[in-house]
């Protein structure tokens, strides 16, 4: 009898785990509980289907559920796993309104995150809108077809939020931001935060700050500084694990309530795994346990889990924190750990910011950046690392992610061979002369 695979979650850390554990164990049967319609989409990719440069949310779809059929793998679309039983191995599956058991040999967990949905009064009105799902991206595009847009409500300034704005803003629409913190995009130190504002109202986009929403009525946003006429409101408030199920179970959870892993991938219960959004990852800088909500993250764990469920050997190296994003033409990029991190982390650390551009200064096209570099006291190590700037500027954040994976100095990092010609950067580097003015400062 050929050992069965079960699968919760029909996206990126699912489907990503059933090609690496095939590739080490042929025979296994594998059977994918997908509750949505869609398998293998990329969810980063909704901003650009609203923004309208992707003209087709089917183009999302990396692999639908047919052609994983086609592959050998029982994919059921609209079957939800509602419950556990790690003890007898198996799980509870709801189906066409009614309920059945499915036993395993090995279960992946990977039932991603849920976007965070305050109980404010008014919440549930239709003109407010998610888009964590390739069916939320639909859904808030028919709605928006059928609806005057004209007025559009961000909550929430992260990544999301910068991007949804942006999309808003390329439909020609007028784009208020609600951020309740005092910068928008928290993960970067505030001073860089503040650029991107800057950036943002440059491109007409209404920002609040420190703006708290109070609730929702019909077509207006209720916050602590008044109320705002709004057509549409879109939540990109953050994610947290969806890690209920788990939890349920008697399976260990870790930072922000998500599964906990070894570095394996393995959660507390014999023969269950994880990855992706639902679960924890180890940061290779504060050596905490983190949960990043990224689609590179999920794809890592889940080939690392897949491996093992197969029966070969792979470990999940960790996360630095490497993330990149734009709002029209500035780019932001961040990697490791902010100023603030580093402190909570117990660093004493100090940071370095230099002003650059993009190519070379008197290449056409060059733009003006921003780079910092947040460094360890004493020893000069590169902790992390932000970046502002224009077109070509948020990519060097890679370098740096290196930088800081492989524990480099500011001594060492000065000394990088990077590239230089005049269309992608000037001599010296702007990482590099960060580097330079930290190695002053040890
Ligand atoms: C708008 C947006 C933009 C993004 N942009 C980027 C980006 O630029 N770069 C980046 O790295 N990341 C980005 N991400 C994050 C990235 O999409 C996620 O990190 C990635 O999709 C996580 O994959 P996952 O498989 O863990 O979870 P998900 O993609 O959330 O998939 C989980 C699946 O499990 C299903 N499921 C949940 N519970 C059950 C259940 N009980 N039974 C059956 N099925 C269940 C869900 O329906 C879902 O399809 C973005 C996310 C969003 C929403």
């Amino acid at each position: 009898m050929p050992r069965r695979l079960v699968v919760i979650g029909g996206d990126a850390g699912g489907m990503a785990a059933i090609s690496a554990a095939r590739l080490h164990e042929p025979d296994l049967e594998v059977i994918a509980l997908e509750r949505s319609a869609h398998t293998s989409y990329s969810a980063c990719g909704i901003p650009y289907v609203v923004s309208g440069a992707v003209d087709d949310p089917d183009r999302l779809v990396v692999r639908s559920p047919d052609q994983h059929r086609a592959n050998g793998i029982d994919v059921r679309i609209q079957h939800e796993a509602v419950a556990l039983d790690p003890e007898a191995g198996s799980v509870s599956v709801l189906a066409d309104g009614a309920t059945y058991d499915l036993g395993y040999d090995a279960l992946l967990l990977a039932m991603g995150g849920k976007p965070v949905r305050p109980p404010l009064p008014g919440i549930d009105l239709p003109f407010i809108r998610g888009v964590q799902t390739l069916e939320d991206g639909e859904a808030l595009l028919s709605y928006a077809a059928t609806h005057p847009c004209e007025r559009v409500v961000v909550v929430g300034g992260g990544y999301i939020g910068l991007e949804m704005a942006e999309a808003f803003v390329q439909r020609g629409q007028r784009v208020t931001v609600l951020e309740q913190g005092a910068e928008v995009m928290g993960t970067l130190d505030p001073d860089l935060g503040a650029l991107v504002t800057a950036a943002m109202q440059r491109h007409g986009i209404d920002v609040r700050l420190s703006s708290e929403v109070k609730g929702f009525e019909p077509g207006t946003v209720v916050t602590a500084a008044g109320n705002l006429d709004a057509d549409l409101v879109v939540l990109g408030i953050g994610v947290l694990p969806n890690s209920r199920l788990a939890a349920d179970a008697g399976i260990v959870l870790g930072a922000k309530d998500a599964v906990r892993v070894d570095r394996r991938q393995g959660t507390s219960a014999e023969g269950v795994w994880a990855a992706g959004d639902c679960c924890e990852s180890h940061h290779i800088v504060s050596g905490d346990g983190v949960h990043i909500a990224l689609g590179t993250v999920a794809n890592k764990q889940a080939r690392v889990a897949g491996t093992n469920i197969g029966g070969g050997y792979a470990t999940f190296a960790g996360v630095v924190g490497t993330a990149i994003s734009k709002i029209c033409d500035t780019e932001v990029s961040r990697t490791g750990l902010s100023s603030r991190e580093a402190e909570r982390a117990g660093f004493s650390a100090f940071a370095v910011t230099v002003e650059g551009t993009t190519r070379a200064g008197y290449f056409p096209g060059a733009e003006a950046m921003t780079l910092r570099l947040i460094v360890e006291r004493g020893g000069g190590r590169v902790l992390g690392a932000q970046i502002v700037g224009g077109a070509g500027a948020a990519m060097r954040v890679n370098a740096c992610a290196v930088a800081i994976t492989a524990g480099m100095t500011v001594e060492q990092v000065a000394q990088l061979d990077l590239a230089y010609a005049p269309p992608f950067a000037s001599v010296w580097d702007p990482i590099l002369v960060a580097a330079r003015d930290a190695l002053k400062r040890i």
